[in-house]
């Protein structure tokens, strides 16, 4: 890290409707560093470096690079600036190739006489594919022949091949494996060699310690501090983040508690081709049980088969009163609900109110005679959980895109909690989240728990599923490789010896 000064943030300013997402925010990056911001889900993270983008207009402030002022009105006017952006939503177009994605915006250096040379244009991409190892990802491809780790690959290239001064990372290892990760670190580091500067968005704290040189923490829109990595613990960034002591138990506090006998769900010989193999297993009233595993070891299709989400399942799911689960509208006539670790493209309906979300799945109840919707009702129905989860909104009838990451996720919580549920199958329910939604997460679980209610927690947090289940299944390679009841002595470890 060089003791120059890359970009100055000065006075930033933004307000959605009442929203005040950041508030006169000042602070400098250095060049060759990586510079963290941190804060609570919705402290103005994502606010600030859309801002610095061009996603977003500036209200007032301005960021001034190298010394000028920049005030990008779009995406590609940012990158000639030299600052590019990893987003934290999918930030690849659908219906382009790989290449066409990596260059958008800058096709015109492969226009020769007025025409696009795709082959040019194709080969260029392979070979930055290439060189980032990206071997297995082709230029040619549509992106959409790819899942999201591999489309989040894409834009890691998209948004570094051409040495930008300032590179943007928000939210983005989230959505990575432990492989895809390193990849990511690697080109932060490079990016830092190369005299360049990473803004480092992430709310997995040992992370920002270990990969950050600066930290500059944000809380509800306002500038808290910036520190130097080397001289905070997690505890002192826990604290700035939240502005007190976390309060209470993070997770579970009890070990010794007896699980029910009774079993609600029954799975037997459940295959998905390609996918998983022969599971075998019981859900007990009240308990939580945990899936584990790598991100490709078929814990994430479990999930799916038990809401009767999977096509060309083999095998039984079965309840306690002998009903079979081979379907979405069976299993939610009967009382499962299912929220997705895809959030974005799978469990929020993007273009609808976080009213419309939430009583989504309960409209047959909130039906008056003759099966005629009652908005009254639907208000009513949808504050009452919006506040039980304490969604922060500012009001139900917000369009749920507006929500930051922790707030979409409460909403899909809401509900369930609203349909009343018994057998929750929640994965990743805290994947991207800040600590103090977690926190109301893993409470509300705990609440559901001891009310009688069965939770099945798919995750790749192990430290989560240890807190959290009592008991814990771990899959690899689609299979059931192991399984451990909850107790005080187990670690990480235990539980990645069963994994890999
Ligand atoms: P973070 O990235 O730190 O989680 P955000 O910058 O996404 O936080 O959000 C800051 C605040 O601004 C939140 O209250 C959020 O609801 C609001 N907000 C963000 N984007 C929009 C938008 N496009 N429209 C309305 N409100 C928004
Ligand atoms: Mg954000």
């Amino acid at each position: 890290m060089s003791d120059e000064i890359r970009l100055q943030v000065k006075h930033l300013c933004k307000s959605f409707g009442v929203t005040k997402a950041v508030q006169d925010v000042s602070f400098n990056v250095k060049k060759g560093s990586v510079h963290a911001l941190i804060g609570e889900n919705g402290s103005g993270k994502s606010t600030l470096t859309n801002m610095l983008t061009g996603i977003y207009s500036i209200d007032s402030g301005e960021f001034i690079l190298d010394g000028k002022k920049i005030h990008p009105h779009n995406q590609v006017e940012a990158n000639n600036e030299g600052v590019s952006i990893i987003v934290q939503e999918l930030g690849t177009l659908s219906g382009l190739t790989v290449a066409e994605n990596i260059f958008l915006g800058h096709e015109e250096q492969f226009v020769t006489l007025g025409f696009k040379n795709t082959n040019a244009m194709n080969k260029k991409a392979n070979e930055l594919l290439h060189q980032y190892g990206f071997d297995r990802i082709k230029a040619s491809d549509m992106i959409d022949e790819y899942n999201f780790e591999d489309r989040k690959l894409v834009e890691i290239v998209k948004a570094t091949y051409f040495h930008p001064k300032v590179v943007v990372i928000d939210e983005t290892t989230t959505a990575l494996s432990q492989e895809g990760r390193e990849e990511l670190y690697k080109h932060m580091e490079r990016i830092k060699k190369e005299g360049g500067s990473v803004i480092f968005i992430s709310h997995d704290l040992p992370e920002i310690l270990d990969k950050s040189d600066m930290i500059t923490v944000l809380r509800d829109g306002v500038y808290i501090d910036t520190v130097a990595s080397a001289d905070v613990t997690e505890d002192d960034l826990k604290k700035y983040m939240v502005g007190r002591e976390m309060t209470g138990n993070y997770y579970r506090a009890d070990y010794d508690e007896k699980v029910s006998d009774e079993v609600v769900l029954s799975v037997k010989n459940v295959a998905v081709p390609g996918q998983i193999s022969n599971i075998n297993f019981e859900l007990h009233k009240g308990e939580i049980l945990g899936f584990g595993g790598l991100s490709e070891s078929g814990m994430h299709e479990i999930g799916k088969a038990i809401f009767g989400a999977s096509f060309d399942r083999e095998g039984s799911v079965t309840l306690e009163d002998g009903t079979e689960i081979n379907d979405i509208p069976t299993a939610i006539k009967h009382s499962i609900a299912y929220t997705s670790k895809d959030r974005d493209n799978e469990s929020i309906v993007k273009n609808q109110s976080i009213g419309e979300n939430i009583c989504l799945p309960s409209l047959d109840e909130l039906a008056g005679p003759f099966g005629i919707q009652s908005d009254k009702k639907q208000n009513e129905f949808a504050n009452k959980f919006a506040k039980e989860i304490s969604v922060k909104m500012v009001n139900t009838k917000q369009f749920v895109s507006e929500l930051s990451g922790g707030n979409k996720q409460k909403v899909v919580l809401a509900r369930w909690i609203g349909k009343d549920s018994d057998i929750v199958v929640l994965d990743s329910p805290t994947r991207g989240i800040d600590i103090k939604v977690k926190q109301d997460i893993y409470q509300l679980m705990d609440r559901m728990r001891k009310s009688g209610k069965s939770i099945i927690m798919i995750s790749e947090e192990l430290m989560e599923l240890i807190g959290m289940c009592d008991r814990i299944i771990i899959m690899k390679d689609g299979k059931i490789s192991g399984q451990i009841d909850r107790g005080r002595e187990i670690t990480e470890n235990t539980l990645i010896e069963m994994m890999v």
